[in-house]
């Protein structure tokens, strides 16, 4: 299965994915997740990146695509794939077509997490205590949901114009919505 998993942040997208991953047996690809491991290890590529993401915007398509592509470069993604937090506005989701056409490896489902802005707040707050990431505090979390709405709510309807889109609940317990995740892969 290669699938782009959608949402908000706090939505639960990296949580479903780490679970969809084990499901499925295929690699999860964060692009956060990439650019946190670039910073941390101090890459020129994550000085860069580090001041954008604290502030809870978003890292240039450039460099986010040069690190996708060469993530896709690697064998794994040959059983598949779940994408976590890319394509976060309408030129990156054609990026990654772009990218995807060439390996022959196109989207087949785009999954949008739906979760209600209430929830959002309450569990982007909950994850600020617990995992102490730069980016939960109170001002990026609201520049982060502003760019959610703004920039990356139009790749919703974009995979819908592409017949890949399956919109599921995310509100539940984790293993509700896995289940009602995997009925919708089917
Ligand atoms: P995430 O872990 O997906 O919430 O991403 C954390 C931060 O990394 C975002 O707020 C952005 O600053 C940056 N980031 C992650 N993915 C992307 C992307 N596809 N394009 C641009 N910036 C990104």
């Amino acid at each position: 299965m290669r699938m782009v998993l959608l949402g908000a942040p706090g939505s639960g997208k990296g949580t479903q994915a780490a679970l969809l991953k084990q499901s499925l047996a295929v690699p999860h690809i964060s692009t956060g997740e990439l650019l946190r491991a670039a910073v941390a290890a101090g890459t020129p590529l994550g000085l860069q990146a580090k001041a954008v993401m604290e502030s809870g915007a978003l890292v240039s398509d450039e460099i986010v695509l040069g690190m996708l592509e060469e993530r896709f470069g690697r064998a794994d993604i040959g059983s598949g794939f779940i994408l976590d937090g890319y394509p976060r506005n309408l030129a990156q989701a054609r990026a990654l077509d772009g990218l995807l056409g060439r390996l022959k490896l196109p989207v087949e489902k785009a999954v949008q997490l739906d979760v209600a802005e209430e929830t959002l707040l309450g569990r982007l707050a909950g994850r600020a205590k617990a995992e102490g990431r730069a980016d939960d505090n109170p001002e990026s979390v609201k520049k982060r949901l502003t760019v959610y709405q703004e920039q990356t709510a139009p790749v919703i309807d974009y995979y819908a114009e592409h017949g890949t889109l399956v919109r599921v609940p995310g509100e539940g317990t984790v293993d509700e919505i896995l289940a009602r995740i995997l009925a919708a892969l089917r």
